[in-house]
């Protein structure tokens, strides 16, 4: 009985409840007699996962079951004696706050990342499996507004300087969805746009989604995150903040952004956040007039502390409209890119193996995630315009429970779309080009062409390029030579860009 008191004294507050840290996101799932918890903590950048009878163990602490009602749940396990420890290991993990250390509450942040804390979890993946088969929905990407105070030129957004405002989802129906969310155990919320913080009400939107557990990543162009509103983001215990950087050189990346300025304000934003311990992610999209300093954006970015994403990819406007595809990089380009170390194409580091099976999906579209617009439509993902619902007439719990993982597994337009496997492509994987491309997309085919099964040209272009290459370095030559023979210089990728 005394070791009850102790852990009593410790742990439990004057309600009988434990404390949670506000910097946790956690979610539990239950499907019958399974259980499994995710949490992710904030200040340290860890994640933790329990599975059985300690995941059961969180949730019912989480929901707030008081000490006398966790002491018989565990009388009928017969386990009484294992509380201690497991509160032990909750507290030296930083996920809940005894009664001794509830100072650490008002303790800044800890100190920035490590490029290891960056790295791909792979308890992570093998949830994320778990959590689809057990009917769950993982992550949600939301565009809140298509608004944005910056213009880029190869934008998928067809007119981000003409938005009708008022026919965005209002605050209420953005906090019912949030709540559909958390039925269906979404752990991963995106919030981005456009540019989300434009959206008046976007504090009050992170602030309900994060009291509902969700881990919350942000994409934002920086342009508004000055000290105040980082100090203010940093209550929430956001996830990670993701920002855009174009190229090395500052006019270049305001030229495609079309506001002045703008490269300043954006690496000044991810100094600022990365000083802050906030866990950064930087996209850069290559364009075919930036590529050539490919190597000197890089370097940059990664001084910026945060993940790097070095993207070759474009997409159509969401309209239909092709002329994001003429940033499109040269096939020569291509070619001296695959034939060089490093970079996403490399044929160096090809795998023997394809990444794609015929007989399951091309990517996590409409599986493992879902969109949704700032008018309530629903989609696959970010960049496909293919609607499988409205929030504003259906709710998002219906829209998923009609799914093929959900309860009802009706016919639904998006329980069609979660049937297509690599093998209805009508083109896709037929050519000997085809191993090199690990880029098939049904969202850039269904801009493109109008049909998500349909091949995308660059794409295509892009494998064509590796094979290219691939040969080229058989027959012999190297990087060196293959850049002489294409009329290309032996700096290009080191070059102002
Ligand atoms: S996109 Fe092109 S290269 Fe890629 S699998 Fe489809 S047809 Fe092949
Ligand atoms: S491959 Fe295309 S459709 Fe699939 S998630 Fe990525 S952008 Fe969306």
């Amino acid at each position: 009985m005394s070791l009850i008191n102790n852990i009593k004294d410790e742990f439990f507050y004057e309600n009988n409840r434990i404390n949670l840290a506000s910097w946790i996101s956690f979610r539990n799932y239950q499907n019958k007699e399974k259980y499994r918890t995710i949490i992710s903590n904030e200040k340290n950048h860890n994640y933790i996962f329990l599975e059985g009878v300690s995941s059961k163990l969180f949730s019912m602490l989480s929901e707030g079951l008081i000490l006398s009602d966790i002491i018989n749940f565990l009388k009928e396990e017969n386990i009484v004696d294992q509380l201690n420890d497991f509160l032990i290991k909750l507290k030296s993990s930083d996920i809940i706050i005894s009664k001794s250390d509830i100072e650490k509450e008002t303790k800044p942040f800890y100190p920035p990342m490590t490029k290891e804390k960056n790295a791909e979890n792979n308890n992570e993946e093998e949830l994320k499996e778990w959590v689809k088969e057990n009917g769950f929905l993982w992550s949600v990407h939301w565009n809140l507004t298509y608004k944005c105070n910056e213009n880029c030129k190869h934008c998928y957004i067809p007119d981000v300087k003409n938005v009708d405002e008022k026919a965005e989802l209002s605050k209420q129906e953005i906090f019912k969805a949030i709540d559909d969310m958390a039925d269906l155990g979404v752990f991963h919320l995106t919030l981005s746009g456009g540019e989300p913080t434009l959206r008046k009400d976007f504090f009050k939107i992170v602030n309900y989604a994060s009291k509902k557990g969700m881990c919350i990543t942000f994409y934002t162009n920086g342009l508004k995150l000055n000290n105040e509103f980082i100090e203010q983001l940093s209550k929430y215990w956001i996830h990670k903040v993701g920002i855009s950087i174009y190229s090395s050189d500052p006019k270049l990346h305001d030229e495609i952004t079309q506001v002045k300025g703008s490269f300043d304000k954006s690496v000044n934003a991810l100094k600022k956040l990365y000083n802050k311990g906030i866990k950064t992610e930087i996209n850069s999209v290559q364009l075919n007039n930036t590529v050539q300093g490919y190597f000197k954006t890089k370097k940059l970015t990664e001084s910026l502390g945060g993940s790097v994403t070095m993207d070759f990819s474009l997409s159509p406007k969401l309209n239909g409209d092709l002329s994001p595809l003429s940033f499109e990089i040269d096939f020569d380009k291509l070619i001296v890119l695959s034939a060089t170390s490093n970079t996403p194409l490399s044929v160096d580091t090809k795998k023997d193996e394809w990444g794609y099976r015929y007989d399951e999906p091309v990517c996590g579209a409409g599986h493992d995630l879902l969109c949704i617009g700032p008018q309530g439509g629903v989609y696959p993902c970010a960049s496909f315009p293919f609607s499988v619902g409205n929030i504003k007439t259906t709710s998002l719990k219906s829209i998923w429970q009609d799914s093929l993982y959900g309860k009802n597994k009706n016919d639904s337009v998006l329980a069609q779309w979660q049937r297509v496997k690599l093998e209805n492509f009508i083109e896709c994987g037929k050519y000997d080009y085809c191993s090199y491309c690990d880029q098939i997309c049904p969202a850039e085919a269904f801009l493109e062409k109008g049909n998500y099964l349909e091949k995308v040209s660059y794409n295509c272009k892009q494998a064509k390029a590796r094979m290219e290459a691939d040969k080229l370095l058989k027959n012999g030559l190297n990087r060196k030579n293959i850049c002489y023979k294409l009329n290309i210089s032996k700096n290009f990728g080191w070059q102002n860009g």
